[in-house]
């Protein structure tokens, strides 16, 4: 039987994916690449571009491009495109067919049925409008499912026991949220809110405002009134928010943007990621409200709540999972790809539909989070062992994240660079991994020297640090292991209940050892001086004799252990211990110190 396949239709990129052995599997063009902007474009000679192609010419041809037709989906609204007039549905078909081709060509067989997500807020009309789509693309759509659904789909959440699940999604264009209650096996939306005019744009877009104005004050140019410059600095600006998302500066370096008296004007700027989270902190503020308003519309409160999903290539931002956990006390969870995971979902409910087996989607992740030690101050008082994540824990793996630091004290010359792993906000109460010492830091007032963080998590549990003085380049590194997952609180109640109950297997002490011991033993009897030490080693002595006369094992074995301890006490290389039995010695020495120890072991 042909596969159904599974397609998650976007306003700013759509994917194609497949259930292949058993698990989701998303489809690459033949430039490998499995994410397909949604742009529709005519060429000048004619002819239907679909995809990178299509975005590529809207820089130069935005009169012939169309993209975002989703918005547009279930209006009568028609878009012109190169001289010709189109309805949402057939621009959408295009998207569709370019879709199915790509699919054709990869599993060598006709696709003819499939599955389309839309955004759960969708109305019956916005709905048909997509199922049309898909017929004039010559698919049979044999469900329309929500992408909230097929988020949670793909995290598994049929198969699990009963949950509430917030999906948040914010991907280029558009910013939904949904509640979804799953129970025994059906999963239903039961809020949804959003803003449909909210996404990555607006973030390249208050990052271009940035750039546009700092460009003007300096050469008192507006970017923003020559179309090509503004179409170079957007691209600029989602490449610096993207870069932003690892790293905590990105260079923007754009030559020759502008002319002014006949010269070439260039803009070269490194933006922090801390400059980039003050512009779009009031944007992520209101999805956080959206998040409120829709467990509220759902009758729930967070204590319902038992996952966060996120989805959306925007969620990749940091300081959308910083607030969520901030906000709502859970750490979100992103380890599926949030720009596939709608597409994989929808390849799920495919999967279902066709009767076929599937697996959980199984990626590595980090199974605890890793940061360093950092110290801070609260207005005069210092704040010590502090911990700062570097890589949270579920991140999926491979992963390079970097963070800056800078100096405590004022011409502080080295930084001391402590790795950790868990979860808990003092560092030193999680796992030491290793340390190492970036030396010859700039010498300069507190805080001015910007020290970068970088931690590369490999896939097999290794982790490549380093610190690197921004200004001088003096950089140093450690390679450290990851630790495996440790037992969770349950199983070590478990194992010592276990253990508390075992009965263990005593060993039979050896005549042959403890014949050598005993002869030790004598030795160090001969050379004491202390009377007391050498009676009571005696007597031990002799009690051991005769007890192996009587083959009491389990007594024998605990002299043997008296017998080892005192034995350690007086071979003891200090003499600490056997200083106590030499009490002349001690008082020899005349020492008050020595007097005191002996006194405080006595
Ligand atoms: P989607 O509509 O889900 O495909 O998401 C597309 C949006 O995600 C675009 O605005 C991208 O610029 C944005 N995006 C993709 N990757 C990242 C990233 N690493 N950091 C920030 N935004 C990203």
């Amino acid at each position: 039987m042909n596969q159904i396949v599974g397609i998650d239709l976007g306003t700013t990129n759509s994917e194609i994916a497949i259930i292949k052995e058993g698990r989701p599997f998303v489809i690459a063009d033949s430039e490998g690449s499995k994410i397909v902007p949604s742009f529709v474009g005519t060429s000048l000679t004619g002819e239907i571009l679909v995809g990178e192609l299509a975005q590529n010419q809207y820089i130069i041809a935005p009169e012939n491009t169309i993209k975002s037709i989703k918005r547009k989906m279930g209006t009568d609204q028609k878009v012109e495109m190169g001289g010709d007039s189109y309805t949402p549905q057939e621009i959408s078909a295009l998207i569709l067919k370019h879709l199915k081709v790509m699919a054709e060509g990869y599993l060598g067989e006709k696709v003819e049925k499939a599955v389309i997500t839309v955004p759960a807020y969708f109305t019956d009309k916005q709905r048909q409008a997509t199922k049309d789509a898909g017929e004039i693309a010559g698919l049979d759509v044999v469900r329309i499912i929500n992408e909230p659904t097929a988020a949670a789909l793909v995290y598994g959440s049929n198969r699990e026991e009963d949950q509430n699940i917030i999906v948040y999604d914010l991907g280029g264009g558009t910013f939904d949220v949904s509640v979804i209650e799953i129970n025994s096996g059906v999963i239903e939306v039961r809020s949804t809110r959003g803003d449909a005019q909210l996404g990555g744009d607006d973030f390249d877009h208050a990052l271009v405002e940035y750039l546009a104005d700092e460009f003007n004050k300096q050469h008192q140019i507006d970017l923003r009134e020559d179309r090509k410059a503004l179409a170079r600095l957007n691209r600029a600006a989602e490449k610096a928010k993207v870069r932003l998302s690892n790293e905590p500066f990105a260079l923007i370096d754009e030559e020759f943007l502008a002319t002014k008296d006949d010269a070439p004007l260039h803009l070269k700027v490194e933006v922090e990621r801390s400059l980039f989270e003050s512009l779009i902190q009031e944007k992520i503020q209101s999805t956080i409200e959206c998040v409120q308003e829709a467990l509220q519309e759902a009758s729930l409160t967070m204590e319902d709540i038992d996952r966060i999903i996120l989805a959306g290539g925007s969620t990749r931002i940091p300081l959308i999972s910083d607030m969520i956990e901030d906000n709502f006390g859970i750490a979100p969870r992103s380890e599926i790809d949030p720009d596939l995971c709608v597409a994989m979902g929808a390849s799920v409910q495919a999967g279902i539909v066709a009767g076929e087996d599937i697996d959980t989607v199984l990626v590595d992740v980090t199974p605890h989070s890793l940061g360093i030690e950092v110290a801070d101050w609260l207005i005069d008082r210092p704040i010590l062992d502090q911990y700062s994540v570097i890589i949270r824990r579920n991140t999926a793996i491979p992963v390079t994240k970097s963070e800056v630091y800078t100096t405590f004290s004022p011409d502080q010359e080295q930084a001391s660079i402590r790795v950790y792993q868990g979860e808990e906000p003092i560092a030193s109460h999680n796992t030491f991994l290793g340390e190492f010492l970036l030396e010859k830091v700039e010498r300069t007032k507190k805080g001015r020297p910007e020290i970068v963080v970088n931690f590369d998590y490999d896939i097999n549990g290794i982790v490549h640090i380093s610190a690197r003085d921004k200004k001088t380049g003096k950089k140093k590194q450690i390679t450290v292991a990851a630790c495996a997952e440790t037992l969770s609180d349950e199983q070590k109640e478990q194992a010592t209940e276990r253990i508390a109950h075992t009965e263990f297997y005593q060993e039979e002490v050896s005549v042959q050892a403890m014949t050598a011991l005993l002869e030790r033993a004598n030795k160090v009897c001969q050379t004491l001086k202390n009377e007391e030490a050498k009676i009571e080693l005696q007597e031990l002595i002799s009690e051991i004799n005769q007890i192996m006369q009587t083959e009491e094992q389990q007594r024998l074995g605990e002299l043997q252990e008296v017998l080892l301890d005192l034995l350690y006490d007086l071979e003891d290389e200090d003499g600490d211990d056997e200083d106590d039995y030499n009490d002349e010695e001690v008082q020899n020495t005349g020492s008050p110190e020595d007097g005191n120890h002996s006194g405080s072991n006595s």
